[in-house]
């Protein structure tokens, strides 16, 4: 018997390409959620794309995602979280650790540009962790691909199968609405940017007579044409296999005009899986166990110079987590307790008195935690599924200021504990060097490092654009590897030995000359 409070969680992400319409999505659910009463209540959480050395942006945008961290809000009597993510390319990482804490996502893709750079690189993510995914094809009301054309280029490029659960009347300056094929009703377009409309026309099926007073005769012939064809290329909805991840059911609409919100938001909380079983080092972890876990997939820096404290996000497992109760901190043993952790209901931060599986709690931090920390009763656990991905850019950290050689290294500690990018050492020499996806991420660095702990450093750039973590079923293998590639590798925060390479070229070739050496693109691995 799984408990209901467990049962009417539904924890995702929305994710795109930039400027695909994820923004706007989230903020129509919360409007039909009744979360929010006008459209524009939700900022947006993205740096300017063209101008990356504008550290007010920056940080007005760390000052926002704190706000848009989680959005809650009930629905139908469920409970829906939806776990925000940064917009900005440069901080994909920070997108990859959210989607280790969700259990399903809807990926939204704009009918004009179709299958973007980011939308293949999010998706893939999904596929490693076989996360359920929804995709929502957004801008309908702009002349875009054609619907069959865009379906055939997500299978592709995405490399998953699909089932549409609508179908739009038209498109662009033609976009009459949405035909719902899940539950045979037909949404008429209306555009209305600021309020929820109603404007649902029942029919029992296609040949009701009824949509002939909304739609003209050739517009009905269009629809039904189009759906036999849907019917039989794609086939009725089989939930096992979108759990899966396997199958992902499409919808089609225009967010900004509140268009096919309501069928995705519908059927979302009808087939989206609530929390499930998660696999830690030890053994797997049951939503339903009576003892609480959880773990912290985020830490966000505390905007104030003077209060260093930060805030984690944790999220929970097992069990029901209440405040004031001691935790067990598995890395550093050591108990906790929390007197105030927040909840989080669409713009809203509240004290928290407990939580359930599925839920995210903030809790204040002065340090203790790092990104992949697990806490929980007693027992010594540490999840999976919160890899560190190879970075692109490498950059070794010359100090500017030796007398401040102590704050440097607090900094360059504290910063990537908190994910901002990820710290190799080097010999000789015990070198700095850290690994980004993009040249932001190292602004963020040294305005910080110079802001919040008073320290001044230079980055000189390296030849190298790829890692590869290094194992092998022989330790003296590894070892001489180690040794004999010693200025190509870097010790990570968990002391694994990486392997940095400049280029795909150079790791085949290393892969060849050292045949028990297993390289591996991502920082966990079976
Ligand atoms: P994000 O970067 O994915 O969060 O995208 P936003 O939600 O910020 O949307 C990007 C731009 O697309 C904004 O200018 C929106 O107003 C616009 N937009 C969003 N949905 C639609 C839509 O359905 N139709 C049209 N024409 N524009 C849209």
């Amino acid at each position: 018997m799984v408990n209901p409070e467990i049962e009417k969680r539904k924890t995702f992400a929305i994710i795109s390409h930039p400027d695909a319409g994820k923004t706007t999505l989230t903020e129509k659910f919360l409007l039909f959620g009744g979360a929010i009463n006008t459209a524009g209540a939700v900022k947006r959480n993205k740096a300017n794309q063209s101008n990356t050395s504008d550290f007010m942006e920056i940080e007005r945008q760390r000052g926002i995602s704190v706000a848009t961290s989680v959005m809650g809000f009930e629905y139908k009597d469920k409970r829906i979280n939806i776990l925000d993510t940064p917009g900005h390319k440069d901080f994909a990482e920070d997108t990859y650790r959210t989607l280790s804490a969700v259990d399903s996502v809807i990926l939204v893709v704009d009918c004009v540009k179709g299958v973007e750079e980011q939308t293949e690189k999010l998706m893939s993510v999904c596929r490693m962790r076989n996360t359920p995914v929804i995709i929502f094809v957004n801008k309908m009301d702009r002349e875009g691909k054609e619907p069959f054309d865009l379906l055939d280029e997500i299978e592709q490029k995405l490399n998953i199968s699909l089932c549409p659960l609508s179908w739009p009347i038209g498109q662009g300056h033609t976009f009459k609405g949405v035909y719902s094929i899940y539950n045979n009703h037909l949404n008429l377009f209306n555009s209305d940017k600021t309020k929820v409309t109603d404007s649902v026309v029942a029919v029992s099926d296609l040949n009701d007579e009824a949509l002939l007073d909304y739609l003209k005769e050739s517009e009905v012939q269009g629809l039904k044409d189009d759906t036999e064809l849907v019917d039989g290329v794609y086939g009725k909805l089989d939930k096992s296999l979108y759990t899966d991840g396997l199958l992902a059911p499409v919808f089609f609409g225009s967010a900004i005009n509140n268009f096919g919100i309501k069928e995705i938001l519908d059927t979302f909380i009808e087939i989206a899986p609530s929390p499930r079983l998660r696999e830690a080092e030890e053994r797997d972890v049951l939503v339903e166990e009576k003892n609480f876990s959880g773990f912290v997939f985020k830490i966000h820096a505390n905007l104030d110079p003077k209060h260093r404290d930060r805030i984690a996000f944790l999220r929970i497992c097992s069990g029901k987590f209440e405040r004031n109760k001691f935790y067990y901190h598995t890395r550093q043993n050591k108990k906790l307790k929390f007197s105030n952790p927040m909840d989080f209901m669409a713009n809203e931060k509240s004290i928290v008195e407990e939580a359930w599986p599925g839920d995210v709690v903030g809790l204040y931090d002065s340090g203790n935690f790092k990104i992949g920390d697990t806490l929980t009763e007693g027992e010594k656990l540490q999840f999976k599924g919160i890899p560190s991905f190879s970075p692109a850019i490498f950059k070794e950290v010359e100090n500017m200021d030796p007398m401040r050689t102590k704050q440097l290294e607090k900094g360059i500690e504290q910063l990537t504990d908190e994910g901002v990018a990820q710290l190799f050492v080097m010999q000789p020499g015990n070198r700095k060097v850290i690994g980004a996806v993009g040249e932001l991420q190292f602004e963020v660095i040294s305005f910080r490092l110079e802001h919040e702990y008073g320290a001044k450093c230079r980055f000189r750039t390296l030849t190298y654009s790829r890692s590869r973590w290094v194992t092998s079923t022989d330790n003296k293998k590894l070892e001489e590897f180690v040794k004999r590639k010693q200025q190509h590798i870097g010790v990570d925060k968990e002391g694994h030995p990486v392997y940095l390479a400049d280029n795909d070229f150079m790791i085949d070739m290393t892969k060849r000359d050292y045949p028990d050496i297993e390289f591996h693109t991502t920082s966990e691995f079976k």
